[in-house]
């Protein structure tokens, strides 16, 4: 299909800074990223799950560093995993130390609850000469006193005016390897915050709308506020936040960037919702093929429709398609039909050639 051209925001202009190997900002691809719901001490499980996340397509993997024995643990997990390392730390400053020294490939600090400037000070002249950078991480939840108290609520305006402050304090000590991130869980105040910060400053974005939900009303937070703020061409890199195993974020996340034509990531699947005229059991071959399909990387377009209506039309457009019969499916290869397959035989077959067409 040709591609169509929309609206989309001019991507806005940032500065480019390394997240070990992955590039975020100045013109990257949108990085994906997640965190381990694991015990950080528990190294096996961290490793696994970090390992899954990984496979799943996740490009930045952030770890909680609670306390000194997950900022050991985290040593030994980096030398074991392949995906970049974030600590993330809250509290206290000498934990994001020992992670720096544990081989950090990046920090996430709140400024405000690490101690004042001086251990945010103590934390930069750790992190400078590595070249480590650093994601100014502001909280609808936990603004600063004095902020809250000349807005009355955490409004986009008040965290704004806290993520300049700890901008300020950066810059003041030299340190410009920064990226930033304004996270509420109400989406149109994180979309509006995004948008003014984007306004003021040219740090790398890290997007995100936190405490977002469970699977479904969690994806579609992120879905909105994500989407709403990428189509507009703000935003380097982002976590969809959601209540769920964290590979569920990944795949939330490429589903995002596929939808708004950013990046591609595993075949995009064409089904229909069934109705009263379908006439296979859909559901059951849908889901037999995504899971048989969900390695690859590769994104072909495959249609599994459920009747003639508007089945051989979506299959005819993706790279694999099948319109479902009375009891048989009509198979379509790049637009072109290809032979009746029997529903019991459809989704191995779908999946027999969408591999030959990718593998
Ligand atoms: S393709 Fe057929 S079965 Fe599927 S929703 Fe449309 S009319 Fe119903």
């Amino acid at each position: 299909m040709e591609p169509v051209e929309y609206q989309r925001g001019q991507k806005r202009e940032t500065r480019r800074i390394h997240v070990g190997p992955v590039p975020i900002g100045g013109g990257a691809p949108i990085a994906v990223q997640s965190m381990t719901n694991t015990d950080t001490r528990d190294v096996e499980s961290t490793v696994r799950q970090v390992q899954e996340l990984y496979d799943a397509g996740c490009e930045i993997v952030r770890l909680a560093i609670p306390d000194q024995e997950a900022a050991e643990a985290f040593g030994e997990i980096k030398s074991r995993v392949k995906p970049p390392l974030i600590a993330d730390i809250h509290f206290d400053h000498r934990l994001a130390i020992a992670a720096l020294n544990k081989g950090a490939d990046g920090l996430r600090i709140n400024p405000g609850n690490i101690g004042g400037p001086k251990a945010v000070e103590k934390i930069i002249r750790v992190a400078a000469p590595m070249e480590t950078p650093i994601r100014i991480g502001v909280n609808a939840g936990s603004l600063p006193k004095k902020i809250l108290e000349k807005y009355k609520h955490p409004t986009p305006e008040a965290m704004v005016e806290s993520a300049l402050e700890y901008i300020r304090l950066f810059e003041d000590l030299g340190f410009k390897e920064i990226k930033i991130s304004l996270k509420s869980s109400n989406v149109m105040h994180t979309v509006s915050a995004y948008e003014q910060l984007s306004r003021e400053a040219d740090y790398p974005l890290h997007l995100g709308v936190t405490e977002a939900g469970t699977l479904i009303s969690g994806t579609v937070k992120n879905a909105i506020g994500i989407g709403i703020l990428l189509f507009k061409g703000i935003g380097d890199t982002f976590r969809v936040s959601l209540c769920s195993d964290p590979v569920e974020e990944v795949k939330v996340a490429y589903e995002i960037l596929r939808a708004l034509g950013l990046r591609h990531r595993g075949p995009e699947f064409i089904s229909c919702p069934t109705c009263g005229r379908c006439e296979i059991d859909l559901f059951d071959v849908v889901t037999e093929v995504e899971k048989a399909l969900s390695h690859i990387k590769a994104s072909p377009r495959v249609a599994i429709m459920g009747c003639v209506v508007n089945g051989p039309g979506e299959a005819r457009e993706a790279d694999i398609g099948i319109a479902g019969g009375r009891g048989h499916g009509l198979l379509f290869k790049k637009g072109k039909p290809a032979g009746k397959v029997p529903e019991r035989e459809m989704a191995k077959v779908l999946i027999e050639e969408v591999k030959k067409l990718v593998e």
